[in-house]
């Protein structure tokens, strides 16, 4: 394909041929992005492959991946340095060829998703905190992060989602130029697919990110398509089913290439974000832009399956959810216990959970059998909390 057609291809313009995306074209022996997608309406295209910066620590490897030809950037103020390291490299990027995603957050510890009952300037010192971080004039994207995570009724994350005082700060920061459009991120635990179908039925948003792999998610496929019928964009999260690929032996390392075309397959799929902690990942994790998904990556996926089917919690799932008498938050518990063993995110796992009302502390002497039987997929869930709180309270 000559380089014109190429970039009419990737829906690039000349003037964008200095978008670092394809300047990794011609760097034919390493790995590079080889697909670019529309975020729905919105008229952007994104690397299919993009960089989840929950990890990052080196502008490098900022630099690194538009050199690969990655594009998107997915942070938040509760990442730890992830906005400043954007902002350490911005002297060095051509900032109309990046597209980047922050979240309404206070930053560290994580969780600092704003709550209901935050006010419209509150909102808007949070998108200029973060400006003010990256050293940027604006955000492509700014996200309501995480819903479904802080409150179990579905209406009161409504509220969230549909905030007035959260829309009136963006229709005035899109009126300044400071933020281009708005999504919102869901990996559960507490009715993912319904709130991201409002959101994506309420007009408002451009963009959802859903967690999304092999694993599970049967009600997903409806909010994609409707997500696409609506001009919705939606970016893949979480797509490595726990990322337990890291405990595989050698010779298994074309799994993330199985999970990631397996996502990609799905034409509603924008792009997915996948956290890149060095250059290796990133090289590993590129190989599988552009490709498709074929019979032996199925086969990889099965084994994935069959060897952690019963350890992985589906990210998103919450059918436990109410199990216990006390109380416990048995699914975010969950999701910070992969944190912490599966994705080598010991402190932040550690921090968030220390803020969840209520902990599996109770659980290594429990005998109220209610949670075990809860989980559809089998998971030793008792046995799995008493690990969690064993392996993430800090010790005085
Ligand atoms: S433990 Fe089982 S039921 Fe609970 S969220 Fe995880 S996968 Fe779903
Ligand atoms: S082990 Fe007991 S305290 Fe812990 S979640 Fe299960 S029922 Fe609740």
């Amino acid at each position: 394909m000559k380089r014109r057609d190429f970039l009419k291809a990737a829906g690039l313009t000349a003037a964008s041929v200095a978008a670092a995306p394809l300047r990794a074209q011609a760097a034919e022996d390493k790995p590079a992005v080889r697909s670019y997608r529309p975020i729905g309406r919105t008229g952007l295209k994104m690397s299919d492959i993009s960089f989840g910066a929950g990890k990052l620590l080196a502008s490098s490897m900022v630099l690194r991946a538009i050199d690969s030809g990655i594009n998107y950037f997915d942070t938040a103020p509760d990442y730890g340095q992830s906005e400043k390291t954007i902002g350490e490299a911005m002297a060095r990027i051509s900032r109309d060829k990046i597209i980047i995603t922050s979240k309404f957050c206070t930053p560290m510890p994580y969780p600092g998703h704003l709550p209901l009952g935050t006010r419209k300037k509150d909102y808007i010192a949070s998108v200029d905190g973060s400006l003010s971080r990256m050293k940027t004039d604006h955000l492509d994207f700014i996200f309501v992060h995480a819903i479904g995570e802080m409150d179990k009724s579905l209406e009161a994350e409504k509220k969230r989602l549909l905030d007035e005082e959260m829309l009136a700060a963006v229709a005035d920061l899109k009126k300044a130029g400071k933020v281009r459009f708005l999504g919102t991120s869901s990996h559960g635990p507490n009715n993912m697919e319904e709130l991201l179908l409002t959101a994506v039925r309420s007009g408002h948003f451009d963009v959802i990110q859903p967690a999304f792999n092999f694993m599970k998610f049967p009600k997903l496929p409806g909010v994609l398509k409707e997500a696409h019928k609506q001009g919705v964009g939606v970016i893949a999260m979480k797509t490595l089913a726990g990322a337990m690929e890291m405990n595989m032996e050698a010779g298994e390392k074309d799994f993330s290439h199985a999970a990631f075309t397996w996502v990609l397959k799905h034409p509603e799929i924008s792009g997915l974000i996948i956290t890149m902690k060095t250059a290796a990942d990133m090289e590993l994790y590129l190989r599988a832009s552009g490709a498709k998904f074929t019979s032996a990556d199925q086969d990889v996926l099965k084994r994935y399956a069959r060897l952690y089917g019963r350890e992985y919690c589906r990210t998103g799932c919450g059918a436990c959810e109410g199990a216990c008498a006390a109380g416990v938050q048995i699914a975010s518990v969950m999701r910070y216990r992969m944190y912490f063993r599966d994705y080598a995110m010991e402190k932040r796992a550690m921090e968030s959970y220390a803020l969840l009302k209520k902990n599996a502390s109770a659980c290594a002497d429990c005998t109220s059998p209610a949670c075990q039987g809860s989980c559809p997929y089998g998971l030793p869930v008792k046995d799995m909390l008493a690990d969690a709180h064993d392996s993430m309270t800090f010790m005085v």
